[in-house]
């Protein structure tokens, strides 16, 4: 006798729309206006499991410029396990929808949607929208992994932020296989500080730079994501061929920022591993010899470089995380890492396939 498809699962409610167990739908949650007047309803993925299990919710954009994140949960939301999906997923692939549009960081009243959570329904535009977002979608969910990239003109080496000592929070960081955990303090009114201040445990992922799509920054976040929800036991562990990491907590990191105007020259490559006292870059100014060596203060791995040549004093050119274990271990990992990622079929699928002829 052929098995039953039917559930005792209740369905998922979401901005007024109903999801039945073993069904996907995608819902635009009312958001705002354009001052066209068009309306601009925030897109919802919702996959809810026949069984039962965590929500977890998977957003990109939250700064409108930071594309990474939008390229992965477009390749998550096709990946076939989900078919055999334990709990819900929500995902939203662009949170910050007025700065895509206009492919900025910021909302059009100049404010970090990301310094507005949980928002109010009666503050600014951009407090009203976090509070939309955080209402209608973020306060449904019982896990959330938040996806960014470097600011403009910054590189991220791909690396997973989180305050470690949030309940439930190291848990998903160390699940995400990916060499470097940075445990990192919570911003005020950031969606990683206000849904943990309700009970929700958060994750941030950093790969790559705002405006850039970066393969491996892509291929190792939708496999992150992937072996969090393996450990979360939303997916079924045992046909899923994984990416493993062993993680390394870097406890704190410190930013280099340029001693001079200039042009600047970087000499050290994200992920590689820097003694106190080796060369990082150079600053020259444009019109004389005057150059100015930098030298770095502290042991680390380098997990930010800015690839802006042009640079003012004080600008931010390098940020070097501090492990507990010897630096060299960490690179290794890092280097690890970035070879298998290289080797994984999914990078393949989307590096070999010819281009169309040009017509
Ligand atoms: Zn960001």
């Amino acid at each position: 006798m052929a098995k039953s498809r039917k559930t005792s699962r209740a369905p998922f409610t979401l901005a007024g729309h109903t999801v039945q167990p073993g069904e996907r739908l995608q819902i635009d949650v009312p958001a705002a206006n354009l001052y066209t007047h068009t309306p601009l309803g925030l897109p919802v993925e919702v996959i809810h499991g026949r069984r039962d299990g965590p929500v977890l919710l998977v957003c990109a954009a939250i700064h409108g410029d930071e594309l990474n994140g939008v390229e992965i949960i477009r390749r998550l939301r096709s990946f076939r396990a989900l078919n055999r999906l334990h709990g819900t997923l929500l995902l939203v692939p662009v949170v910050n929808l007025f700065g895509f549009l206009h492919k900025s960081r910021y909302l059009p009243d100049r404010r970090d949607l990301n310094r507005c959570f949980p928002g109010l329904e009666r503050g600014s535009l951009a407090s009203r929208f976090a509070h939309i977002f955080f209402d209608e979608v973020v306060r449904h969910s019982t896990h959330i992994i938040d996806l960014h990239t470097a600011a403009v003109h910054r590189d991220n080496l791909p690396q997973v932020r989180a305050a470690l000592d949030e309940p439930g929070v190291e848990e998903m960081a160390m699940g995400f296989s990916i060499p470097v955990i940075l445990n990192s303090g919570l911003i005020e009114n950031s969606l990683r500080a206000e849904a943990g201040a309700i009970g929700i445990p958060v994750i941030t992922y950093e790969a790559g730079e705002a405006l850039r799509l970066d393969e491996k920054s892509i291929v190792t976040g939708v496999r992150g994501i992937v072996s969090v929800m393996r450990n979360l036991g939303m997916l079924p562990s045992r046909r899923i061929s994984m990416i493993r990491s062993e993680p390394y907590l870097a406890r704190s990191s410190k930013w280099f920022r340029s001693p001079m105007d200039g042009v600047f020259r970087p000499l050290v490559k994200l992920g590689a591993r820097v003694e106190e006292g080796d060369t990082l870059g150079v600053v020259a100014a444009p019109f004389s010899d005057v150059e100015s060596l930098l030298t770095a203060g502290q042991d680390g791995i380098v997990i930010c470089v800015n690839n802006m040549p042009l640079v003012n004093e004080g600008d931010a050119l390098f940020h070097i995380a501090r492990f507990a274990e010897a630096t060299a271990v960490v690179e290794g990992e890092i280097a690890e890492h970035v070879s298998n990622v290289e080797g994984d079929r999914l990078y393949e699928i989307e590096t070999v396939q010819p281009e169309p002829p040009l017509t």
